[in-house]
């Protein structure tokens, strides 16, 4: 194979991506080759792009994917759940690759927390290396060894599965495998980003009696509702403080207790000091939103011992959580049409999609590298 694929890479930070091309390799051994239908861009790439994370450049970006098998190496026969796999079937696959030999990955079955060399794509590997093609911004990927591959479900198609390209498995984790909702449960959900609204999602599919998400700006908040996410939404930017917000969210529980559950997707650490006072005695709090760093926060931890909280950690999702996001898809599309939120952009449009993300004038923006069917 001698064809070429177009990549968006990122070659210092602070600096405008650039299109790139690149030869597409011939795939290795239990390797393949996509062509990329849909590539999402998420507000983690606004921070790569500002370089606040520790990661090589030049990069090809987009760790979120979605596509089509071009070319299946040998031993790539079948799906991770066992499907066979064949040219032209749509396909998803987790972003990253864990090592597999650390305690994380082996003893304590949470590879999130793998201290190996854990691969991300479109995040953590440089595009000068071999494969080149290691990130979503571009026609093709290669896929490497090791890669959780996935067919679509039947009916399902790529479009299906961009909108909430890593929120909804992020959220998958947190509100499915970290939280215990029990039906009839009051939930406050931080945030009204994407994570905030998948967390939501899976709020109200889990049982949940009521959905709050606290969020901003009105304009989101509005499409929040109008896809039936949510029973009730608060506008943190309404000029509201925080005794404002807290006194809001309790009375809209019974006797203004707080809530049962309450899923923090903002990303703003301040929010973390705000939602433990919106939870119940005996209630749940969990921290999603807190990908990357962004420094400390004061907090009073006597309502934690007070109120006898459960106070829980979720950071990006495996393989686990990934697959279950994929196979809860046809149930979510069944009620909600996800696809009303995204805006697509060309390839050669990254520049502008990652500034409207940056602004936060789009609700989901994703590139779409090629125009073959979807
Ligand atoms: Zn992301
Ligand atoms: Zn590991």
């Amino acid at each position: 194979m001698t064809a070429q694929s177009r990549a968006i890479v990122l070659s210092a930070f602070e600096t405008p991506f650039e299109m790139k091309s690149f030869d597409i390799p011939e795939p290795g051994k239990n390797a393949a080759i996509v062509d990329v239908e849909y590539a999402g861009i998420c507000g983690t790439d606004v921070h790569l792009q500002a370089g606040r994370l520790p990661i090589p450049t030049p990069v090809v970006l987009g760790h979120e994917a979605v596509g089509r098998i071009a070319a299946l190496g040998e031993g790539l026969t079948h799906d991770v759940l066992g499907a066979p796999l064949a040219v032209g079937d749509a396909v998803a696959w987790q972003n990253s690759v864990a090592c597999g030999r650390c305690r994380y990955c082996l003893v304590e079955q949470q590879p999130t927390l793998c201290t190996g060399s854990r691969r991300i794509y479109g995040i953590n590997q440089s595009a000068d290396a071999f494969p080149h093609l290691s990130g979503g911004w571009a026609d093709s990927m290669y896929l490497q060894p090791g890669t959780t591959l996935v067919k679509l479900p039947e009916g399902i198609t790529p479009r299906d599965v961009i909108p909430l390209g890593c929120a909804g498995p992020t959220a998958v984790h947190g509100v499915l495998y970290e939280t215990k909702i029990s039906f009839g449960d009051i939930v406050v959900i931080q945030g009204s980003g994407p994570v905030g609204v998948a967390a939501a999602i899976y709020a109200q599919l889990s049982g949940a009696g009521k959905v709050i998400i606290v969020g901003g700006p009105a304009s989101r908040l509005q499409t929040t509702a109008n896809l039936g996410v949510g029973h009730e939404h608060f506008d943190v930017m309404d000029g509201t403080s925080t005794e404002d917000r807290i006194a809001a969210v309790k009375a809209m529980t019974p006797h203004s207790q707080g809530a049962d559950v309450v899923i923090e997707c903002a990303g703003i650490p301040s929010a973390v000091a705000e939602g433990i006072e919106m939870v119940r005695p005996g209630g749940q709090y969990c921290v999603v939103g807190q990908y990357t760093d962004h420094g400390t926060t004061p907090i009073n931890p006597h309502y934690i011992t007070r109120k006898q909280l459960t106070v829980q950690g979720s950071w990006g999702f495996s393989p686990q959580h990934y697959i279950r996001y994929i196979q809860t898809l046809p149930r979510l599309l069944a009620e909600f049409d996800l696809s009303s939120i995204l805006t697509e952009y060309p390839l050669d449009q990254a520049n502008q999609a990652v500034a409207d993300v940056k602004a936060g004038s789009v609700m989901k923006a994703v590139l779409r590298p090629t125009t073959a069917g979807v």
